[in-house]
């Protein structure tokens, strides 16, 4: 562990943490941005008696940070800013996430923690493959090698092949990337006959997408590491929120920092542990963009709370399955890309890449699936998955493409799984 005395907590003084900090978090929103603290009406810090008080006070959404562009619920002024962030929606005004000394610090501190509960120290070699900009990936891979005291190859995106030369030539140990970058790894390495089994490499720390339980072991059985889950977001303060541990029971949430409710998305009503829904935030340790019940749209559930084996005592939640909005609905059924991707990647034929597009023909909703194939397939394969798939989800895809290696488009940052031309 990084920071055993704040990681191994025992649970009674970790909520006492998280009640004293998040009556300072109150606070510092009360004393530094009057605007923000008019979301609350007349509740303040004098209102938090336990931890369950929280319930008391508004969500806050996505939307609210977009109104609040670039810097209206920021609680420092520009002086004791260092740094913003911007999450990487692709449409509307972005939301931006302003950092203080002390934020950068923290996202140093938890980033750290991820790295240690990977099993990298200050030993090994990070190479780290998102990109450093606006979007905070990069940086946060950074600042977390750093305190570690790791050896840093601060790479950034793209330049596939350079990657693969450097994850050699450097000895690279731990490798960092978004979730579905390693697949282009794999894919470019296998043209150029390169060995990941001959390389120390050792782990992977992937995050920024979900990716199923099936894709996960292709890259692990392709690359010969093992990977960590690890997630985060631009409105928390970035990558790093949490990771699973060597156990993989469930991803270890940094509780004395941020504390977690998950609801029903669609009442708002907390739901109790073990139930799925959607993931909300608040933030105990953080002053550029203070966070109270922040909607992620982030779909999963508390796995549990009691001390992991690793012995971490942060509570666990389950890996993601998506966001509220990926969900999508074609004939009356409601469904995960990643529960599409997790019936391809069973299929050995399959390769790694696919997309799911979804049209309105004659006023009927129309999906059709197209993937790659690794190689040549047998005649049933296609009416075997489309089987695979009522049978699992409830409703028959239009179409199954089966296409050659290469064929569907790969672009830079992350992977486009869903077409939606619906309108
Ligand atoms: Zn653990």
């Amino acid at each position: 562990m990084f920071q055993p005395d704040l990681e191994a907590m025992k649970r009674s003084d970790l909520e006492g943490l998280q009640r004293e900090r998040l009556k300072a978090t109150l606070s510092l929103i009360y004393n530094r941005n009057p605007f923000y603290a008019k979301r609350f009406g007349s509740l303040g810090p004098r209102d938090i008696t336990t931890l369950h008080d929280i319930r008391k006070f508004p969500f806050m959404t996505k939307d609210d940070l977009r109104d609040a562009y670039p810097l209206k619920y920021a609680c420092a002024d520009h002086a004791g800013l260092m740094r913003i962030h911007m999450s990487s929606g692709t449409t509307g005004t972005p939301i931006i996430n302003p950092y203080t000394r002390s934020d950068i610090e923290q996202w140093g501190n938890i980033m750290a923690r991820c790295y240690a509960a990977a099993g990298v120290t200050s030993r090994d070699v990070v190479q780290i493959t998102p990109s450093f900009g606006l979007f905070n990936g990069g940086f946060g891979f950074h600042y977390g090698a750093e305190k570690l005291g790791a050896m840093i190859v601060p790479f950034g995106a793209g330049r596939t092949l350079l990657q693969l030369r450097f994850l050699r030539d450097f000895a690279v140990n731990c490798l960092t990337a978004i979730s579905s970058y390693p697949l282009r790894l794999i894919e470019v390495a296998g043209k150029e006959k390169f060995d990941f089994h001959a390389l120390p490499l050792r782990v992977g720390i992937f995050g920024a997408e979900v990716w199923s339980d099936e894709m996960r072991s292709r890259i692990e059985e392709k690359m010969g590491i093992k990977t960590f889950d690890i997630i985060g977001m631009t409105e928390t303060g970035g990558v790093g929120l949490g990771i699973d541990c060597a156990e993989h029971r469930g991803i270890h949430v940094w509780e004395d920092d941020y504390l977690v409710e998950i609801i029903d998305p669609l009442t708002g009503e907390v739901l109790p542990d073990g139930r799925e829904g959607e993931m909300v935030l608040t933030t105990l340790n953080r002053e550029g963009l203070p966070l109270i019940r922040y909607r992620t749209r982030d779909i999963t559930s508390i796995i549990g709370r009691e001390p992991c084996t690793c012995g971490r005592t942060s509570l666990r939640v389950s890996r993601l399955k998506g966001r509220n909005d990926d969900m999508l609905k074609i004939k009356g059924v409601n469904f995960y890309p990643l529960q599409l991707e997790s019936i391809l990647m069973q299929r050995d034929e399959i390769g790694n890449h696919y997309q799911i597009v979804l049209e309105k023909i004659r006023g009927r909703d129309t999906i059709t699936v197209m993937a790659e194939t690794g190689g040549p397939v047998s005649a049933d394969l296609s009416e075997e998955i489309s089987t695979e798939i009522y049978d699992l989800l409830g409703f028959h895809i239009d179409r199954l493409e089966l296409l050659p290696e290469g064929t569907i488009p790969r672009v830079p940052g992350k992977a486009v799984r869903v077409v939606d031309k619906r309108g």
